[in-house]
């Protein structure tokens, strides 16, 4: 590491805002190989991505209800310069329904998103201001086994980056009807034992009883443990939804835990709900992903009445778990070859671009640095050979040949068979 030049502050003026991070390489390449990973698995499901704006009207989100904080404390919205009301993106299912009331596309419509989202939060470790997701939503239709194929999908995905300690809860919020009554005991309950609350559970009772269950902290703990369950409102038509799906995640042979207290953020939450928990994570941070089937938001926003499931699973956390596991580390992202030329640079200039050509990956070194430095930079680079140009190899019209990882020493190579020579060399 070099230090800060001298006359320069050893703090720069411009640091990232709270909550928010550069990804350098080499981890950024381990998120893109995330999102790959992911589309890979869905996109064998016939789930198609869905691209859209980290802006919307800010009404679109006030849609997903009011007493989500996500909603009504955490947004970043903003006047823009046509005097719209404007936020950026905290999450994406209200922008997936607002584009599908928007394109009306045939249904099943099968998609899948990635991208950031952005909260105000207060930032800790797995919590962000800006973080990034991966999601599936089905808008359309209203199959037991929906719920189970988005579940298995996203269980899958966790398979394939080699995450083993992860729990997958699940519930059913029941029918619209049946969560009214629900909603009605529990507020009773509550109200029934609001002086053992917190003062931010109180809070939360007079907006939405439901969104007390979520409550992790300690003093609340035992008020939720007395309350009313949701399995005792269900009604026969929502019970057998509920035993549809766990017939079919017990058919693919998927753990799960049933958990009546796992009701979710979205106001619109209806039958399943489930999460996805990292058991190597702090418990307050512990989720890395969740969804369940939700009604009605396709209509807030102007659209015909459509059934809707999905999920969103969240990168930055999903990384930390993997780290904790050992697991779906950065790939390497040493180039194959590293030219080393003394004449001037020019030979570099045209070898590295004939090897790209090719699709042999390959650096140079600049500014017509000495031997020496050079293949410093050769041995820095991670590379398997370097390729070397002085001058008695530019008369000769050869090129020598050095293997960075091995002691066998250098040979010199005709320039004309250099790629040849490389391609049967190469893994
Ligand atoms: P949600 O949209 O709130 O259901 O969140 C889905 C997933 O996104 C969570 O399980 C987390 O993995 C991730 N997530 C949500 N909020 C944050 C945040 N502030 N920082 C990092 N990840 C987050």
């Amino acid at each position: 590491m070099r230090g800060a030049p001298v006359g320069l502050p050893a703090v720069p003026e411009f640091q990232t805002s709270p909550g928010m991070r550069d990804i350098l390489p080499p981890e950024s390449a381990r998120w893109r190989r995330f999102v790959e990973v992911f589309a890979g698995v869905v996109e064998r499901a016939g789930y198609g991505q869905v691209i859209s704006p980290l802006l919307e009207d800010l009404g679109v989100f006030q849609r997903l209800g009011e007493a989500t904080d996500v909603v009504t404390k955490e947004m970043y919205d903003f006047v823009d310069k046509g005097g719209r009301h404007i936020a950026l993106r905290p999450e994406l299912t209200a922008s997936v329904c607002r584009a599908f009331v928007q394109h009306r596309p045939v249904v099943p419509w099968k998609v899948w998103y990635t991208g950031s989202q952005f909260r105000y939060e207060k930032p800790q470790r797995g919590r962000y201001r800006q973080f990034d997701q991966v999601g599936v939503e089905v808008l359309g239709a209203d199959d037991p086994h929906l719920d189970v194929e988005i579940i298995a999908l996203g269980w899958e995905f966790y398979a394939a980056l080699g995450l083993r300690r992860v729990r997958l809860l699940l519930n059913s919020l029941g029918e619209p009807d049946d969560r009214a009554r629900y909603v009605e005991a529990l507020r009773a309950h509550f109200e029934a034992h609001a002086e053992e609350l917190s003062a931010e559970s109180r809070a939360t009772l007079a907006k939405n009883p439901l969104r007390v269950l979520d409550s992790k902290r300690e003093q609340d703990a035992p008020v939720i443990a007395a309350a009313p369950r949701i399995a005792q409102h269900l009604s026969a038509e929502a019970a057998a939804h509920f035993a549809a799906v766990q017939a079919g995640l017990d058919a693919l042979g998927i753990p799960y835990t049933v958990s009546d207290t796992l009701v979710r953020g979205l106001d619109y939450y209806r039958r399943t709900t489930f999460e996805y928990q990292g058991l190597t994570l702090d418990s307050a941070q512990n989720a890395l992903g969740g969804g369940g089937r939700y009604d009605g938001l396709v209509e807030s926003l102007g659209g015909p009445p459509t059934h809707g499931v999905g999920f969103a699973l969240g990168l930055d956390r999903t990384l930390l778990a993997c780290d904790d596991e050992g697991v779906f580390a950065p790939p390497a992202t040493a180039v194959e070859v590293f030219v080393v030329d003394t004449t001037g640079g020019l030979e570099a200039l045209r070898l590295t671009s004939e090897l790209r050509a090719a699709g042999i990956s390959c650096d140079r070194a600049y500014e017509q640095r000495s031997m020496k430095s050079q293949m410093k930079a050769a041995d820095r680079s991670g590379a398997a050979y370097a390729v070397i140009v002085g001058t008695d190899e530019l008369a000769a019209g050869e090129v020598a040949l050095r293997p960075l990882r091995s002691d066998r020493g250098q040979s010199a190579v005709p320039r004309t068979d250099l790629l040849q020579h490389l391609q049967k060399a190469l893994p």
